[in-house]
């Protein structure tokens, strides 16, 4: 009997899908736009020989659906979108093994799964037209802030709402596609790792504890404008002195914390000229942790020091929030079960958090137990044409998913 699984196909599917809607800049599948609407085509294309119901919800998610004995739910779920010019897995390569392990599982089940199996092509998840990323899965959870999604202006100036209504798709509506989620019972995504961890470890394969908590500020130092001539160095009051001092110490504020990560991502300084101290520096600060407390603790000390920092330098120093997520951790259970898929798959396995936010993140917050699982990276390197990964290894990765999806079945249909 021939193996019912073919990780073969996935990555030959996922060829055709390059050449179909990628060019000599890589994949173009940009949310809501013709080439989208045309790769969702060409995605039923590949579903329509199976016995499965597809239809999409209020906010544009495509599911597909495997009825199974019982109503309960086992979720698979990535995207289909890219960024302009994008790499040629992130988000397909999660559907398209989804594919494939539909399509084991109805030959191994006869039609008719322990658990209804559900496919999803969340909307969306790259935001790249509108800056808002996870647009479908935040629908859904029900986290998507309206006010401010009904806002979002493209760079033609075309409002969200009326992209959306081009595509079938009422705004005001997306909510509704929380219901979806009713018979949920665990959600699972693969996902090309976006970070070097697995390509330096060299493991094809890693079990994804959650996603990063994440702290956004904005810190203003204020100092004195003065003459860089006449002004002697210790009547200065120098704002981007008291800034720079910040750089080092968010190496040192970082390291303790285990996994954690601090990026000063911006300086700006004014007057900005080459003859004048500067009078105001504004910097701004990213942290990231998947542990809640250990994020709080690193916020804690970056205030402290910039406090110490401005004391020294004689100027004041004020804070204002850009952003805030808290961390979204997996399902231990479920973090257990894929590790053991990955061990049977490939001998090795390990842990890692996931500093990019996933529409899996959405789902977990929404209370679906969840786990991720990524493969290596080549280059480390995604949001790029130059994203890739081994052919070995995406082959071992589709197995090991498909482990995983088995054995997650199982525990859906054991537990009450
Ligand atoms: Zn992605």
């Amino acid at each position: 009997m021939p193996a019912l699984l073919n990780p073969r196909r996935t990555v030959a599917e996922l060829k055709e899908l390059r050449a179909l809607t990628g060019d000599e800049n890589g994949a173009q599948r940009i949310a809501f736009t013709p080439m989208w609407t045309q790769t969702r085509a060409w995605l039923r294309q590949k579903l329509a020989a199976l016995p499965v119901k597809i239809h999409t919800d209020a906010a544009g998610n495509l599911w597909t659906t495997l009825r199974g004995e019982s109503d309960k739910s086992l979720l698979i779920g990535g995207h289909m979108d890219s960024v302009p010019n994008g790499g040629w897995l992130d988000g397909c390569l999660n559907v398209l093994a989804g594919v494939e392990i539909l399509r084991r599982i109805n030959s191994q089940y006869c039609s008719k799964p322990p658990v209804t199996i559900r496919l999803v092509d969340w909307a969306d998840e790259e935001g790249a037209r509108f800056g808002k990323s996870l647009f479908g899965s935040s629908a859904c959870s029900g986290n998507l802030n309206m006010n401010e999604a009904r806002g979002l202006v493209d760079k033609q100036g075309m409002r969200l709402p009326d992209a959306l209504k081009n595509v079938g798709i009422d705004f005001e509506r997306v909510k509704a596609s929380g219901q979806e989620l009713k018979n949920a019972a665990a959600y699972l995504e693969l996902h090309i790792e976006q970070g070097p961890v697995l390509l330096d470890l060299d493991l094809p394969l890693g079990a994804v504890l959650g996603t990063f908590g994440v702290e956004r500020h904005a810190i203003t130092f204020h100092g004195q404008a003065a003459h860089s001539g006449s002004t002697p160095m210790n009547r200065r009051k120098d704002a981007f002195l008291a800034a720079a001092k910040m750089s080092p110490e968010i190496y040192q504020i970082a390291e303790p914390s285990g996994n954690g990560v601090c990026t000063i991502g911006s300086c700006t300084t004014k007057p900005g000229i080459v003859t004048s101290v500067v009078e105001e520096c504004r910097i701004t600060l990213d942290q990231r942790h998947l542990d809640a407390a250990k994020l709080a603790q690193m916020l804690h000390e970056a205030k402290a020091a910039s406090e110490k920092f401005a004391r020294e330098g004689n100027v004041l120093v004020s804070w204002e929030r850009l952003w805030q997520i808290a961390p979204r951790p997996f399902n231990d259970e479920l973090i257990a079960l894929c590790e053991e898929s990955i061990r049977e798959t490939c001998g090795k396995s390990h842990r890692l958090p996931s500093g990019p936010l996933h529409d899996a993140a959405e789902v977990a917050s929404a209370g679906v137990p969840t786990v991720m699982m990524f493969v290596q990276s080549l280059h480390g390197i995604s949001h790029n044409k130059i994203e890739d990964t081994k052919e070995e290894h995406l082959e071992l990765c589709v197995s090991a998913f498909d482990k995983l999806a088995e054995k997650t079945m199982h525990w859906l249909h054991s537990a009450r």
